[in-house]
């Protein structure tokens, strides 16, 4: 029997509550804090990525779903959401609008990485930029939105890990130091740490294996070398933080992986973290729009990855609302009561009753089974009899009490019910 691709999940019906709710919190937090939705498309050119994430990322060297077209364009299945937005601000002259432009997405994301627990090819982010603008009040008013649609789903023992990791400026001293720092280490760290000292030192901070923890505590931090331009945004965006009572801890080990990243990162953990434990993470890019042949652009943004947020929600047992089920069953017996059956269910679903109509030829018993399976309120029974004198047999679900009524009279009782609910 064929299965989903690896790494990739179906969402039944159960399980789209959860997502339901989570989409839902994001778009309202987004629009509070005045964050306008941008839809990007699933590919973009390949250099989109290329050229923004930034050769030698993991993403770009191992991660990308990455073919060629029937008309030979080299395409790929968007990694991330922020170099397409990126792309769209630019193509559409975004920066002509007041600034910055403040926009948020929900989309889909693909990468070829080692499925397991929490990390998937296919999974969901909630994605905010604010582009345009260098203020720091920026850098803080995102790391607020994440974290207030994080709480506003009730998640606990949260932490948002907060990092300055320089700029163009003070960056390359900072490197230089790290690299000779680590040379004394070089024998003892791990394979993938031999390389990433030429092609990408700064990983080697975010490393996760043991014997490379005693050369990232003897490192350098970059919080210790930055530019004086940088030191004065960072502690601008930790006051902002502290005016609205954000709870965070600096974290020199925080990096991030992509390229694209200068002065502020930030990632929100959850209690028990991990190397796939991050819920949510983002910083500035001010570098990027150049990187897309763009004029100087200054921005900062995150992604939430929603998969990781619903686990977290299923473990911390957290109430998530129910969707809106069926309130009717129609259950016609024999082919004449099944038109007048499906004329009442379209009535009902009119005024506004989720109603489902019995299908295929079942018993009574059957048909209030399934009845039972929706948690429907009510089932309208139609037989001979009722056809004959244009009734319905209305049976309440819960009480299997019983009435046989006109057939206006009983979508009446229906929303009468309703509204003594609401
Ligand atoms: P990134 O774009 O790598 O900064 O990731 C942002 C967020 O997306 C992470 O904090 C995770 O919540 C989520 N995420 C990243 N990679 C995956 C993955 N392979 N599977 C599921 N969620 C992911």
């Amino acid at each position: 029997m064929y299965q989903a691709p690896r790494g990739t999940q179906d969402i039944l019906p159960e399980e789209a509550r959860y997502w339901r709710f989570v989409e839902e919190q994001a778009r309202r937090w987004a629009l509070r804090f005045g964050y306008g939705e941008i839809r990007t498309p699933t590919f973009e050119e390949t250099s989109v990525f290329s050229r923004g994430v930034g050769a030698g990322t993991d993403i770009v060297e191992k991660e990308m779903y990455t073919f060629k077209d029937k008309g030979g364009d080299e395409l790929t299945l968007r990694p991330e959401a922020t170099a397409a937005v990126m792309r769209a601000y630019l193509e559409h002259g975004l920066h002509n609008r007041p600034q910055p432009a403040r926009l948020y997405s929900l989309a889909s994301i693909f990468r070829y990485d080692r499925p397991q627990a929490g990390r998937y090819r296919e999974f969901h982010q909630f994605n905010v930029e604010a582009i345009g603008e260098l203020d720091p009040l920026l850098d803080a008013e995102v790391v607020r939105l994440l974290w207030q649609f994080l709480a506003g789903l009730q998640l606990s023992g949260l932490s948002v890990q907060l990092n300055s990791i320089g700029c163009p400026q003070c960056r390359p001293g900072f490197l230089a130091e790290l690299v000779r720092a680590y040379e004394q280490h070089l024998a003892a760290v791990c394979p993938d740490c031999q390389r990433r000292i030429r092609v990408n030192p700064m990983r080697m901070l975010d490393c996760k294996n043991a014997q490379c923890q005693p050369a990232i505590e003897a490192a350098p931090r970059t919080m210790d070398s930055l530019c004086s331009e940088c030191a004065e945004h960072f502690q601008r965006v930790r006051t902002y933080l502290e005016a609205v009572e954000v709870p965070y801890q600096l974290n020199h080990r925080l990096v991030r992986g992509l390229d694209y990243y200068t002065k502020t990162v930030f990632e929100v953990w959850p209690a028990v973290a991990g190397s796939q434990a991050s819920l949510g993470g983002g910083g500035r890019y001010d570098g990027l729009a150049e990187q897309l042949e763009g004029k100087p652009t200054p921005a900062v943004g995150f992604a939430a990855g929603l998969e990781r947020i619903i686990l977290n929600l299923k473990s911390q047992n957290l109430p998530v609302p129910a969707l809106p089920g069926v309130e009717v069953f129609l259950a016609p017996l024999g082919e004449a009561a099944r038109v007048a059956a499906f004329r009442l269910a379209d009535d009902l679903r009119v005024r506004g009753v989720p109603s489902v109509t019995g299908a295929g030829e079942r018993s009574l018993r059957a048909q209030l089974r399934h009845a039972d399976t929706f948690g429907a309120r009510w089932a309208f029974i139609l037989g001979d009899a009722e056809l004959a004198t244009g009734e319905v047999t209305v049976r309440n679900l819960a009480t299997s009490e019983q009435v046989r009524e006109p057939r206006d009279r009983a979508v009446e009782r229906v929303l009468e019910a309703r509204e003594g609910r609401a």
